[in-house]
């Protein structure tokens, strides 16, 4: 059995059941999971999590999850690389890459509909849906095909080509919405309101959903041998996963898995593109109300002008010091070439968001070359290849002769 004993209001505080609600009918608050800390604290321990699964799996006890045999694709466990030549060029000491890019259908997404998923086949729901920008839809399809679940999947019309092929080839049923993210989100909350029957898995599911990103803090502690790093870059869409990464150093806090650090010591800053600078903004103007915004940018899996849960990442910047800040969309293309040339790691528009605002808060000062440093990086590039059309130099053909070859390599200035 899970350790998930009861939904709590974020505002208010008010109790509800382990079931399909989201807001609090009190005061419209979002519902977080509780856990019994407690019964926990006597059961989980570094040997039992290493005795689990190679995937993000092994942390179930401090998931929302009953089921032993979850809906899983086996997200997570994914390599938290040592970045030397990208550290050397940006003048930091230790930094690492979380590398989300490895995930099985190519983003962090995977860990959260995983969760999403596996809690809805235990409430008997058989239809997963949802609201996305890409990455969502695909993972929710995939996910679904795995369980034997239908997947309804809504979007915007103008999303990447491929993030809707990948999304059809698991038979999921898509809609093209003439509109952007918030107009498909806001149906799906409409939707949610008539179709309960139907697991929304960022809507009447989504205080499950959310939990699944806290196996983005605990495996890095655990990679770093149950050590804490001191400041990580996350990029910010609805500004949940940036939540729940600070939630789950705090467990491990809680629950002594790592040693001597104060939560909240790890500082957490976010990472959006201009094009879609919401909470970015706020963050500079010292607000405290994060404005909605109509997004234009390439980053279109951050592009959410209405973040649900900016105001609480705006927090969570602000209590662990960390900062928020924007890049354009010609920088979000230099991160992804920088983290390319430097590490081998082809990222998507999200992953050059976190590298080109890691970057601009290095200059700044901000990350600093005496903290230990996690990066997120949380797509794949090969799902967002338009952003780079035009950015890089194709080569010219030859001839097949040994006197072409060597003239075009001196023209690349081979040697
Ligand atoms: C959805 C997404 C994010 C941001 O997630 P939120 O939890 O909504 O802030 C980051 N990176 C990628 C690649 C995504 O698809
Ligand atoms: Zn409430």
């Amino acid at each position: 059995m899970s350790f998930a004993d009861q939904l709590v209001c974020k505002e208010c505080g008010a109790l509800y059941p382990v079931a399909a609600l989201h807001v609090c009918e009190r005061c419209f608050g979002p519902l977080e999971v509780h856990y019994d800390r407690d019964a926990q604290r006597g059961e989980v321990t570094r040997e039992s999590i290493a005795r689990g699964p190679a995937d993000m799996f092994r942390y179930s006890a401090l998931l929302p999850v009953d089921d032993r045999a979850p809906v899983s694709l086996r997200a997570g466990m994914t390599p938290l690389v040592r970045a030397d030549r990208l550290a050397s060029e940006l003048g930091l000491g230790e930094l690492y890459i979380k590398d989300d890019t490895r995930n099985p259908t190519g983003s962090f997404k995977d860990r959260v509909v995983s969760v999403a998923l596996t809690k809805a086949r235990e409430l008997g729901f058989k239809v997963a849906a949802c609201a996305s920008t890409g990455n969502l839809a695909n993972s929710v399809a995939a996910h679904a095909a795995a369980a034997g679940m239908q997947a309804v999947v809504f979007v915007p019309h103008d999303l990447e080509s491929v993030k809707l092929l990948t999304t059809a080839v698991f038979g999921a049923s898509l809609v093209a919405l003439d509109g952007n993210y918030d107009d498909a989100n806001r149906l799906c909350a409409e939707l949610a309101n008539e179709r309960e029957d139907w697991a929304f898995v960022n809507v009447n599911l989504r205080p499950y959903y959310s939990e699944g990103s806290k196996t983005l803090a605990f495996e890095v502690a655990e990679q770093l041998g149950w050590e804490l790093p001191d400041h990580v870059v996350v990029p910010i869409a609805s500004g949940s996963q940036m939540t729940k990464i600070h939630k789950g150093f705090g467990e491990l806090v809680e629950l002594g898995l790592v040693a001597g650090r104060e939560t909240g010591a790890v500082r957490v800053s976010g990472a959006q593109p201009d094009g879609c600078s919401p909470v970015a903004t706020a963050f500079r103007a010292g607000a405290d109300v994060v404005q909605p915004v109509k997004p234009s940018t390439i980053a279109k899996s951050l592009a959410i002008g209405n973040p649900a849960d900016g105001w609480y990442a705006l927090e969570v910047a602000r209590s662990t010091g960390g900062v928020i800040e924007s890049v354009s969309d010609d920088e979000i293309v230099d991160g992804i070439h920088l983290l390319a040339r430097t590490e081998g790691i082809f990222a998507e528009t999200a992953g050059g968001v976190t590298i080109a605002t890691l970057r601009k808060l290095a200059r700044a000062g901000v990350v600093r070359s005496d903290e230990r440093v996690v990066a997120y990086v949380t797509g794949n590039g090969l799902k967002t290849v338009e952003a780079l059309a035009g950015h890089l130099r194709l080569p010219p053909t030859v001839a097949p002769s040994l006197e072409a070859v060597y003239e075009a390599l001196a023209r690349e200035g081979v040697e």
